[in-house]
């Protein structure tokens, strides 16, 4: 059973579709990069799954669930940071989760330093929220999140913002989340600091889905090789393996090998092979960064 599948779902801002058609569906135990740049369509998104909005059209299916009345049961499983929650100036970490602790009716007065301790403020004494740094403060605003134990949740960017240490911080804390059990659904501009952490991704731009893959098909698309055109592929492979000791390669088609290993060697494997009678019309070096990737996939798409 799937935590949340999205079926075209549509919401349009006055002429303009801040999501248009997007079905995408997280499974359980997954971290789902939702990539996308400024005004993509990402907040939208998440804003229409936690019903801060409402869809124009399209289907929403949350744990299963998709009449409106079961759907309300199951938001009550997801934790979200969308929009800053309110937190108060004057009082300390302790004091505001004790504050959603009792709004929320949570019975186990021990929960506020369990949270606490997930999200490594425990130490924060008396300090005030209005004294926190920036990655202090979306701490406490994931630590709200979680205060009610959810099953999904979704991060609107959690990373924003913040200093080196805060994004480490920030995503050491999104992988012990998932190992806790959490299904998390988490957005970034940014595809390499997603790709650190999530193990699927949708890219959106202009409120499309552009592309959805898995974090191995990520990595194949941007992993380097080189891409060899060559008259005789088995003699180029015995080649390969007992002159060259690659043994990371595989044929792509009738005339083409890629090689993983030496990729660096480009004269020596084209040196090579040719003196062992294999003729190479081509050797290319292949493979994007992952923020190249990126931008081949939105490229062309105006914004
Ligand atoms: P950002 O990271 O900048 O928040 P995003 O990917 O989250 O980007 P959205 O905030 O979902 O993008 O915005 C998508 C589009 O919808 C943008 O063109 C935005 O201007 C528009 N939009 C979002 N909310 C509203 C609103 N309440 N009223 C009018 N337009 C809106």
């Amino acid at each position: 059973m799937s935590i949340l599948k999205t079926q075209n779902l549509c919401k349009r801002y006055g002429r303009r579709p801040a999501v248009d058609n997007v079905s995408i569906t997280v499974e359980k135990g997954d971290i789902f990069g939702l990539i996308g740049q400024n005004g993509a369509g990402k907040t939208t998104f998440m804003r229409l799954v936690t019903s801060l909005t409402r869809a124009d059209s399209g289907e929403i299916s949350l744990f299963g669930e998709t009449t409106p009345a079961r759907l309300t049961a199951a938001r009550a499983r997801i934790g979200s940071v969308i929009e800053a929650p309110a937190l108060y100036g004057s009082l300390t970490a302790f004091q505001n989760l004790e504050y959603y602790r009792i709004q929320r009716g949570i019975a186990d007065k021990n929960r506020v330093q369990q949270v606490l301790e997930t999200v490594s403020l425990t130490d924060t004494g008396k300090k005030k929220f209005k004294n926190f740094s920036l990655g202090m403060k979306q701490r406490l605003g994931l630590a709200v999140a979680i205060l009610s134990h959810p099953d999904f949740l979704i991060m609107d960017e959690p990373t924003n913002g913040l200093d080196p240490i805060g994004i480490i911080e920030m995503r050491d804390l999104i992988k012990r989340l998932s190992l806790e059990g959490i299904t998390l659904l988490v957005s970034s501009h940014i595809l390499s600091e997603l790709a650190q952490v999530a193990n699927k991704y949708a890219i959106i731009h202009n409120g499309r889905l552009l592309k959805s893959l898995t974090h191995d098909e990520l990595q194949e698309e941007c992993k380097q090789a080189l891409a060899i055109t060559v008259d005789d592929v088995a003699k180029a492979s015995v080649v390969l393996e007992t002159a060259l000791g690659a043994s990371n390669y595989k044929q792509v088609s009738a005339n083409e090998l890629r090689v993983y290993d030496r990729v660096e060697d480009p004269a020596e494997i084209t040196f090579r092979l040719s003196q062992e009678g294999v003729r190479v019309s081509g050797i290319t070096a292949v493979g994007d960064s992952l923020e190249d990737y990126y931008t081949k996939i939105i490229g062309g798409e105006p914004k």
